[in-house]
């Protein structure tokens, strides 16, 4: 059989989502809407603070039936969406491997490689020690039975997501599908001249929200960009570091090393009535102000064609985030209906903690 028709006949049961903790009723309610697009029957299992949700389906379904709505950029609060096949709840301790093999040679399908991981909870993470050691004998165990054909193109990774010592998700990864990083999160190192964290969200939110294409063509030297809300210059460093020119707007100092870059120049000013001469490349905007503003005031920049792109994070309220999204989404679906189609995204990037990040852009 080949990898591609073995891939389609593969039946799965259903979707396994992993997000951040505390978020799973938010995550549960995307599944959901997915779940009923893909047209899929069954329910959603998750439990507040576990790091991860799953649809569970009636019937067994075809792989290939779930399409594309199985793609991980979809769901804001997913960090990584799987196909899942099988599960089990009584891992003996002594020899986890060969239930695991058993069940993976019962389903028929051959995988390229295996990523083991846990949500990502306090109490989950103490078994990445295991993950680690427990990968190299786990891929011994399931190339022998025939069912790993390391690295062979086409076919998808199997992850086996451990939620406790004794219990595994087995789920399929299709590259371009999933999320490429080990329980959805990219491990990026903090650069030692960036003055802030927040550096890394912004470097996040272009590895999450902007294709590799995309990270080629729209992030370019010679850039003009502007960054409302900008002190203490985390996201301003990150694009005078990929060499774009930057307006940086805040009544706050900028850090000496975002100076020293020599590509930034700073205004004290209010983000939200400052606009540029001329239109920019990119706007960026971390200011902490309400969601509904923020993303009014985005439409208006992209609409008005004061920049081509802009990254934004949202913040969200403590209760009925998901609406809180809907409304941003709206606002900016009404503020561009007589401007011309546009592309959205919006993701809970790991270093997002109450709040979520966005880019928009007209579509050419
Ligand atoms: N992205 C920044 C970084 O990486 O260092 C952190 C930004 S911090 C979360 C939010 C900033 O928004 C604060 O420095 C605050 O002064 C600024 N801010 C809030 N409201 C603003 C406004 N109306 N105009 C300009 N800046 C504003």
């Amino acid at each position: 059989m080949s990898s591609h028709s073995a891939a389609s006949s593969f039946s799965v049961s259903g979707l396994l989502a992993y997000c951040r903790a505390g978020f799973e009723k938010e995550l549960a309610s995307e599944l959901d809407d997915l779940a009923a697009d893909a047209g899929l029957i069954g329910y959603v299992r998750t439990e507040p603070g576990s790091g991860y949700a799953a649809f569970e389906t009636f019937e067994p379904v075809p792989v290939i039936a779930l399409g594309e709505r199985a793609d991980w950029r979809k769901p804001v609060f997913a960090r990584q969406l799987l196909p899942w096949f099988d599960r089990i709840e009584d891992l003996p301790e002594r020899d986890r491997a060969t239930p695991l093999v058993d069940l993976v040679r019962g389903s028929g399908q051959r995988f390229s490689g295996v990523v083991l991981e846990t949500p990502d909870t306090d109490e989950a993470k103490q078994r990445s020690g295991f993950c680690r050691r427990f990968t190299e004998p786990l891929t011994r165990e399931l190339e022998k039975a025939g069912a790993l054909r390391l690295g062979k193109p086409g076919l998808p990774e199997l992850h086996v997501m451990f939620p406790d010592a004794t219990s595994a998700w087995l789920a399929t990864g299709m590259k371009g599908r999933c999320a490429p990083w080990p329980m959805g999160i990219p491990r990026l190192r903090m650069p030692s001249s960036a003055p802030s964290r927040s550096t890394l969200k912004l470097a996040e939110a272009f590895m999450t929200l902007l294709s590799e294409e995309e990270r080629d063509t729209l992030l370019r030297a010679g850039m003009r960009a502007v960054d409302l809300g900008a002190a203490p210059g985390g996201w301003t460093w990150q694009l005078a570091q990929r060499g774009m020119r930057v307006t940086a707007i805040d009544n706050g100092p900028l850090r000496d090393t975002v100076m020293a870059t020599e590509m930034v120049e700073h205004l004290k000013a209010d983000g939200f009535t400052w606009r540029p001469q001329r239109p920019v490349d990119w706007m960026v905007c971390d200011m902490v102000e309400q969601p509904s503003r923020i993303a009014s005031l985005m439409a208006e920049w992209v609409a008005t064609g004061r920049c081509r792109h802009t990254i934004f994070n949202l913040k969200l309220p403590m209760k009925r985030r998901l609406d809180a999204v809907e409304q941003c989404r709206e606002l900016i679906r009404k503020r561009l209906a007589s401007v011309g189609p546009f592309d959205l995204r919006i993701k809970q990037l790991y270093h997002d903690r109450e709040e979520v990040t966005a880019y928009l852009t007209l579509k050419k």
